[in-house]
């Protein structure tokens, strides 16, 4: 029962930290002044969701591509939707933690990419590595791995599957550290932020402004949000105007509208505290 009721002061506290920051912070969310950014379409056109949503128009078509929802998440070719619904909190789907407590993710690169290329890349797998017990390593013989390629967009499974998986980093339009980031943290587990099972209290959908037949991208998921508070400068938060049919907004803040969403140049602390809460904490 204290346990309980300790749980929801931390969870009361977390989310009034969060809005309090929200409101303050439209100075420096993104560490960026309000005269550097702001909510145009113009703007948008740099977000995350904006990024993705050029380079995937041909995503899930390709030959060797897996189908692709939400986005940039892979599902399997028999997708009900369902199975990506589930929270990634079982041991089925998490990387496992050595006895070092370390967390190896072992990564098979495409040499398609040039020595540019991989740099970017090779900066989002370190990343991981300076404020988590998250690991990516190259594969050696383990069965489960990533293989990072340039198929047609940039996407990924959330979590791990059995045998190897693969997480599209196309050349054409994916070369960026908070793409690398964003497709490393579905690798991980993670869903967007604006598809969390708490999102109506922090943002509201405009459906009416939504490409017909994207609705879909929108739907809430039974997220683990893991006690963290709702981030809009979280690397996995859409834009203002993702899947938009008439260049209106399609996400907007609540309560405050003129919040900026999904102009995160690299995984935030909301982002970095999960990783460890999900993986890391020794409890
Ligand atoms: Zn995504």
């Amino acid at each position: 029962m204290m346990f309980r009721l300790l749980m929801v002061i931390c969870l009361l506290l977390g989310s009034f930290q969060a809005q309090s920051r929200a409101i303050e912070g439209k100075q420096d969310i993104f560490g960026k002044s309000s005269e550097e950014i702001d909510n145009s379409t113009e703007q948008d056109e740099k977000s995350v969701s904006a990024i993705i949503e050029r380079a995937n128009r041909h995503a899930g078509q390709g030959l060797n591509d897996p189908p692709v929802m939400f986005g940039d998440i892979a599902v399997n070719a028999v997708a009900t939707g369902l199975e990506i619904a589930d929270p990634c909190t079982t041991r089925v789907c998490k990387w496992q933690r050595n006895k070092s407590g370390k967390v190896l993710v072992p990564y098979v690169i495409s040499n398609e990419y040039s020595s540019q290329e991989k740099d970017v890349i090779f900066q989002g797998l370190r990343s991981f590595e300076e404020s988590t017990c998250v690991r990516f390593m190259p594969r050696t013989n383990q069965r489960d791995y990533i293989n990072i390629k340039s198929n047609s967009g940039c996407y990924s499974f959330v979590g791990r599957r059995i045998g190897g998986q693969t997480v599209s980093l196309d050349r054409r339009g994916c070369m960026s550290l908070n793409i690398v980031q964003h497709e490393l943290l579905h690798t991980l587990g993670f869903h967007h932020e604006h598809n969390r099972s708490d999102r109506d209290n922090h943002v509201q959908i405009l459906f009416k402004n939504i490409i017909p037949g994207q609705e879909y991208n929108f739907d809430k998921i039974k997220t683990n949000n893991l006690e963290t508070a709702y981030d809009y400068s979280s690397v996995m938060h859409y834009g203002r105007f993702a899947f938009s049919k008439n260049r209106e907004p399609t996400i907007i803040p609540i309560p405050d509208s003129n919040m900026f969403i999904g102009q995160a140049e690299k995984m935030s602390s909301n982002d970095i505290l999960r990783i460890n809460t999900l993986y890391c904490s020794m409890s």
